[in-house]
C-alpha cells in the first residue's frame, strides 16, 4: 500500500496525497541557451515527464529562466545551490518549485526572504540531500554518508523551513549506492510525511545506471514509498523518463499506458518479434491503449504464459493465434495475424471501454 503523504503541487502537478506518481527529469544544456534548453523541455514532455528541473548555475541562466517558464509545457523546478539571489531571480521568473538546501546558505535572513517569497506563491522547496555533499559534522558524527546521517541533514534542512511555519515541502535523500538511498528513504518515511522524490544519484551510464535506478527506485515502491521519480542517467534525459515510466508501468503504477508482455524468443521462434513488438507498441501508444497486451514467439507456451494479458498473439509457423485472458479468440494466417490483432485490439479496447 502507498504511504499518503502531505500533498503539494508544483505548477498543476499534485505531488503526493495519493497523486499519480510523476516522472522527473532535467535538461542537459546549458540553460542560457534558451533554445536548447526548450526544445528539450518540448522533447522530454513528449517522452511523458511530467516535471522538468533546470540547473540555475549563474545569474544569466536566472534571466532566462523567465522565458523558459513562460514557453515550457510543464512545470519548471529551479535547481539552486548555495546562492540565494539566484532562488529569488527564479521566484521572480515564475517557477513552479525550488530545489534548494535552506541549511547551506549562510546569511539567514536571506532564506526568511525566500520563503517569504515562496510562500505567497505557493511555490514548495525540494530538499534535495546527496551522500556526496553532507555536511562535515554530520559526516564526522556518523563516520560517513550512512543513511542516518542522510536523514539527519534533511532534517537539520527541513527544521530551518518548519521554524520559519512553511511546509510545502518535499524531500529526497540519494545516495549513489542503492542499499544507502533505500534505508534513508525507509527511516525518513517512518519520520515523516513529507512527499518524497526518488532517485540513485550519480548512477551511470545507460545499462547500469538502469539497473541501479530500476532495482533502487523499483523496492521503494514497491514498498509504496515514493512520490516523484528520477532516473540519473549519463545519457540522454529522454532516456531517463522512458525508463523512468517501465519501472512504473512494470509495478501497475502508471495509468493510461500500454503495457506489453513479450516473450524473451528462443529457438521455438519463427517470426520476427522484435519488430511485430514495436510495430503494435507504436499502434498502441497512437491509438492510447492501455491494455496489457501479450505477443509471444510460439503457440506451444505463448497463450499460458501470457494469461494475465488483456489479448495476446502467438505465433506457429503458418499460423497466428489471438487470445483474450489466454483463452483462444481466433487461429489466422499468420501473414494477416498482426493487422487481424490490431483491429481485435481495438474492438476489446472499445468494449472495455464502454463498460466502465
Ligand atoms: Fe520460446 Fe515460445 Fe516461450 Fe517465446 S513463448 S520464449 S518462443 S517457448
Amino acid at each position: 500500500m502507498r504511504k499518503i503523504t502531505r500533498r503539494i503541487y508544483i505548477g498543476k502537478v499534485a505531488i503526493g496525497g495519493g497523486a499519480p506518481i510523476s516522472v522527473q527529469s532535467m535538461t542537459k544544456t546549458k540553460t542560457e541557451d534558451f533554445r536548447s534548453t526548450i526544445k528539450q523541455i518540448i522533447d522530454l514532455k513528449k517522452a511523458g515527464c511530467d516535471i522538468v528541473r533546470v540547473a540555475v548555475p549563474d545569474e544569466r541562466s536566472a534571466l532566462v529562466l523567465k522565458e523558459i517558464v513562460k514557453k515550457s509545457p510543464i512545470p519548471v523546478v529551479a535547481d539552486i545551490h548555495f546562492n540565494p539571489k539566484l532562488a529569488l531571480l527564479s521566484l521572480e521568473a515564475g517557477v513552479a518549485a525550488l530545489r534548494l538546501n535552506p541549511g547551506n546558505i549562510e546569511d539567514k535572513k536571506k532564506i526568511i526572504e525566500i520563503v517569504k517569497k515562496a510562500k505567497p506563491l505557493k511555490v514548495p522547496i525540494r530538499i534535495g540531500v546527496n551522500s556526496g555533499s553532507l555536511p562535515k559534522e554530520i559526516l564526522k558524527k556518523y563516520g560517513g554518508p550512512t543513511p542516518e546521517a542522510l536523514v539527519e541533514s534533511a532534517l537539520n534542512h527541513i527544521k530551518i523551513l518548519e521554524d520559519l511555519d512553511f511546509f510545502d515541502i518535499k524531500v529526497s535523500l540519494k545516495a549513489s549506492d542503492i542499499k544507502t538511498t533505500v534505508e534513508a528513504y525507509r527511516i525518513f518515511s517512518n519520520q515523516k510525511d513529507y512527499p518524497l522524490h526518488l532517485g540513485i544519484t550519480e548512477a551511470g551510464y545507460f545499462l547500469s545506471g538502469t539497473v541501479k535506478s530500476s532495482i533502487g527506485i523499483g523496492i521503494l515502491l514497491y514498498e509504496g514509498i515514493g512520490d516523484t521519480i528520477r532516473v540519473s542517467l549519463t545519457d540522454s534525459p529522454i532516456k531517463e523518463v522512458k525508463v523512468g515510466i517501465e519501472i512504473l508501468k512494470s509495478l501497475g503504477l502508471k495509468g493510461g499506458e500500454p503495457d506489453i508482455i513479450s516473450c524473451p524468443t528462443c529457438g521455438r521462434n519463427t517470426s520476427d518479434l522484435k519488430k511485430i513488438v514495436k510495430e503494435v507498441e507504436k499502434f498502441l501508444k497512437k491509438n492510447k491503449i492501455s491494455l496489457k497486451v501479450a505477443i509471444m514467439g510460439c503457440e506451444v507456451n505463448g497463450p499460458g504464459e501470457a494469461r494475465i494479458a488483456d489479448i495476446g498473439i502467438a505465433f506457429s509457423k503458418k499460423f497466428a493465434i489471438i487470445f483474450e485472458k489466454g483463452e483462444v479468440l481466433l487461429k489466422v494466417k499468420k501473414e494477416k495475424g498482426v493487422e487481424i490483432f490490431k483491429k481485435e485490439i481495438l474492438k476489446y479496447w472499445k468494449e472495455k471501454s464502454a463498460s466502465l
